[in-house]
């Protein structure tokens, strides 16, 4: 079942019986279903579970333990009590563990593909797309691992030696959400591994079975009992609160909303937790007037339209100069309107369902609050009935500017175009946002790359491409998208405490 969006039909509703589907089904026994304690797999302490939906279909995949309070100080006490000797574990070895992970996780990309296309709904080009990148973290991090340095030093004064080293921080607990179930795991996992640091993990309650199957694939290449602690619930503030509140706990790093991580760091004020926080974003998508329009409409699908929107890094908001707006608006809707609407399990379909009802309605309402206030739609605006949380691709033009669209997170397939006339005014525009993560500029002159980079208030920027994630990188944000990097030599500090010693050296 595929629709082509410029068809503006209703979609047929999935067939789970056909035979692509029912052979993806057979998958799903596969995961396991349990909490993931001190190396072995059990129920929740109160029988409860979590129904996992899939988002194409609204129908229930299957139903996985929900971790209790108890479960998470098991987790807790678990990770607490492997932290010493895993700390002591030769780098190499931590650095082959996650060597081989890498190796496995590729050679069975399109099973962990399935499993986020099933719950998630990206398609599945996409979801390889994601363990491809998933992965790397693996392996850059089994590259990092044996790189932990330290420093040597005489004091100015001639007499003490200064010895400087790094040592992980201790027990970390890690909270991912659903839009990439993966490799939102591997980002923490990978360098937590390389720097001997032990983990509780909490995926989001919509997407637990990647991160499910992942630690199957972890324990299978011998991470140790204790060291990764997996406990899915669907009650989270309340399993959360306490182990955040533990002095047993030394880390937080959390990947989710603004709003989230706000109140979370709050709570880890109590115990003056190390924190990583990777937050919301508002990116703006900016083309000036020398810039090669089809490689701007190429970067700007890339960057709208990778996980229907559903990313921290998703243009948000697209500034074009006011001589090329026209002709860049009808270009992009065009490759818009190719676009194939369906479920992700289907390779023809290139745009997958949105992750459920609530989140449909919120894109569905700022669309239709932006043309209630003058915008005018050039293509999509629909939300699609039937099974499934479909919402077409859409594209408008004279976007009030005090409207939602522009100020808030969209997080679906919206690419709502506004224009400028100078580059003091794109700049200034593409600024006025307290997120700061991510940020696109299409232009031919070397000198505005760097003027525009360097003005730019976000973490990251794509000049000329509308990918920026790279496990070689420091991904994160500024302001109200948080702080910490993951990714890149700067990732692994995040899990190392830095130590200094004195030492005399006249003794
Ligand atoms: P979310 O609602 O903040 O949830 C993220 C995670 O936090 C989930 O595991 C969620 O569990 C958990 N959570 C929710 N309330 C909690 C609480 N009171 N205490 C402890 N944990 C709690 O975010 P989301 O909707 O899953 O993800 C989308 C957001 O993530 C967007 O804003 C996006 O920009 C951001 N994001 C940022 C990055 C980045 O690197 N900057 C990357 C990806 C996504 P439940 O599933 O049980 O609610």
């Amino acid at each position: 079942m595929t629709l082509r969006t410029a068809d503006k039909d209703v979609p047929e509703p999935v067939d789970e019986s056909s035979s692509a589907s029912a052979r993806w089904r057979q998958l799903l026994p596969r995961v396991p279903h349990g909490l993931y304690i001190d190396g072995s797999w059990r129920g929740s302490s109160d029988g409860s579970t979590i129904a996992v939906e899939n988002p194409a279909t609204g129908q229930m995949l299957t139903e996985i333990a929900s971790a209790t309070v108890q479960d998470g100080h098991d987790a807790l006490t678990a990770a607490t009590a492997a932290a010493a000797d895993w700390a002591r574990t030769a780098p190499r070895e931590r650095g082959e563990l996650l060597r081989r992970a890498f190796e496995l996780l590729t050679e069975r990309a399109d099973y962990f593909a399935t499993l986020i296309t099933l719950e998630m709904g990206k398609p599945l080009a996409q979801s390889r797309a994601e363990v491809a990148y998933g992965a790397e973290f693996f392996r850059w991090y089994a590259e990092e691992s044996v790189r932990i340095d330290g420093r040597w030093a005489v004091a100015p004064d001639g007499q003490t030696r200064l010895l400087t080293m790094r040592q992980p921080v201790g027990p970390t607990l890690m909270i991912t959400p659903w839009n990439f179930p993966l490799a939102m795991g591997t980002r923490k996992i990978g360098p937590a591994i390389a720097a001997g640091c032990t983990m509780v993990i909490k995926p989001a309650s919509q997407t637990p079975l990647t991160m499910l199957a992942l630690t199957a694939l972890l324990d299978e290449v011998g991470v140790p009992a204790g060291v990764m602690n997996v406990i899915p619930t669907k009650t989270s503030g309340t399993v959360m609160a306490p182990l955040i509140t533990d002095p047993r706990l030394r880390k937080l790093t959390f990947t989710g909303s603004t709003a989230v991580g706000q109140d979370l760091i709050r709570q880890s004020a109590d115990q003056v937790l190390r924190v990583s926080m990777e937050l919301g974003g508002n990116a703006p998508f900016l083309v000036f007037e020398d810039a090669d329009l089809e490689s701007a409409v190429e970067g700007a699908m890339l960057a709208k339209m990778r996980n229907m929107g559903e990313a921290c890094t998703a243009a948000n908001r697209f500034l074009v100069h006011e001589s090329v707006a026209d002709t860049f608006a009808q270009l992009l809707a065009a490759r818009m309107d190719e676009e194939v609407l369906g479920s992700g399990v289907d390779d023809s379909v290139t745009v997958g369902p949105l992750i459920d009802n609530k989140q449909r309605h919120k894109v569905a309402e700022l669309v239709d609050d932006a043309t209630r206030h003058g915008a005018d739609l050039v293509t999509g605006g629909c939300t699609m009935p039937g099974p499934g949380y479909f919402y077409t691709p859409t594209v408008l033009t004279n976007v009030p500017p005090a409207s939602g669209l522009l100020r808030e997170e969209i997080f679906g397939p919206v690419a709502p175009i506004i224009t400028f006339s100078d580059d003091r005014e794109a700049i200034a525009s593409a600024n006025d946002t307290e997120y700061g993560l991510a940020a696109y500029a299409f232009t031919s002159s070397l000198s505005r790359m760097i003027t525009v980079s360097e003005a730019l208030n976000f973490g990251m920027i794509g000049i000329n491409q509308g990918i920026i994630s790279n496990a070689a990188a420091p991904f994160g944000g500024m302001k109200h998208s948080g702080y910490g990097r993951e990714g890149g030599p700067e990732g692994i500090h995040e899990y190392l405490d830095t130590k200094y010693v004195g030492i005399n050296g006249q003794a």
